[in-house]
């Protein structure tokens, strides 16, 4: 077909193809969860239908772009990290960005249900989104490893805020000036002594957040390999991790199985 005399607008676009050879990380994360948890009445500190709805938007994304080996979540957001050597839309930002949060966000409202139940949303949610580039594998590696401390850290000081205001009966002010300055150590020891709950108790997916990974397995009566995508929620920050998932980033061949239909529901 004849060039028509309006394509120039066509070189305006500008070229956002993204380093070769670097990992790819999207994070996305709410837009004002703060407020969207309390029009949806949320469980405070942790609404766990909250949390298996995102695994399942996540799990959503897996299935739908093999490239993506793993996937990590917690509170509002979550990470997908790409295989390094990925040539999805030709390593594209925008077009990489847009449809994973767009995967993951319509799939937040379609199943919404499947988790809320009764409990109607209110309004469409909104997620934000960025990609960031890292070099090596290393760097990958504390990646999550922040991702994770930073739940931890979080965790902690909200479990400690929601028991004093739940069951010590403190006013959210009081609660806040009640933890100022204090450590881990001394909300551990309020919890505890005071509640008489023991944080290392707290369910791991609260504590963890969720980690989304491909796992090979044998079907039994063929043989056959296949790939499950499974959500585990394991201490990343320990070094014993990475011995046991010493293969986690080298995911050769294991995005190429046939995808178990694995439900991460319940
Ligand atoms: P922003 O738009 O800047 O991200 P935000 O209100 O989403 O603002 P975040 O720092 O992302 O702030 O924090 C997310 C908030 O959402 C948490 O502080 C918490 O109040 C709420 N939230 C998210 N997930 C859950 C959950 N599973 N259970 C209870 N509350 C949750
Ligand atoms: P890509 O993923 O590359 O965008 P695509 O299949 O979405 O592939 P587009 O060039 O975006 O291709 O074209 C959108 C197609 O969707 C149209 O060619 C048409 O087949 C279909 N389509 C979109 N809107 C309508 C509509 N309102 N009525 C009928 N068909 C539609
Ligand atoms: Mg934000
Ligand atoms: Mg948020
Ligand atoms: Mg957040
Ligand atoms: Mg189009
Ligand atoms: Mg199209």
């Amino acid at each position: 077909m004849a060039k028509s005399s309006f394509e120039y607008v066509k070189k305006f676009e500008l070229d956002d193809t993204l380093l070769p050879d670097t990992w790819i990380i999207v994070r996305l994360d709410g837009k004002c969860f703060h407020k969207f948890s309390e029009d949806h009445n949320f469980m405070k500190p942790n609404d766990i239908r909250a949390l298996k709805l995102m695994n399942y938007a996540a799990y959503q994304v897996l299935k739908d772009f093999n490239d993506v080996c793993l996937g990590y979540g917690q509170s509002d957001e979550y990470s997908f990290i790409f295989k390094k050597n990925t040539t999805l839309y030709k390593r594209r930002a925008a077009k990489l960005l847009t449809t994973i949060n767009s995967k993951f966000s319509s799939s937040y409202v379609y199943y919404w249900s499947k988790f809320f139940g009764t409990q109607a949303l209110q309004y469409p949610p909104v997620f934000d989104g960025r990609i960031v580039l890292y070099p090596s594998e290393a760097n990958v590696i504390d990646y999550l490893k922040w991702r994770q401390a930073d739940v931890h850290i979080n965790n902690l000081y909200n479990t400690a805020f929601w028991t004093l205001v739940l069951q010590g009966k403190l006013s959210p002010a009081q609660a806040e000036k009640r933890l100022c300055g204090t450590v881990s150590a001394d909300k551990n020891e309020i919890l505890f002594k005071e509640f008489n709950l023991n944080y290392n108790k707290e369910k791991e997916i609260f504590k963890r957040g969720s980690l989304l990974l491909r796992q090979p397995v044998k079907m039994d009566e063929s043989g056959a390999v296949i790939s499950a995508i499974v959500d585990i929620h394991d201490d990343m920050l320990k070094e014993k991790f990475w011995v046991k998932y010493e293969n986690l980033l080298d995911t050769k061949g294991k995005n190429k199985l046939p995808i178990y239909e694995g439900p991460l529901t319940d």
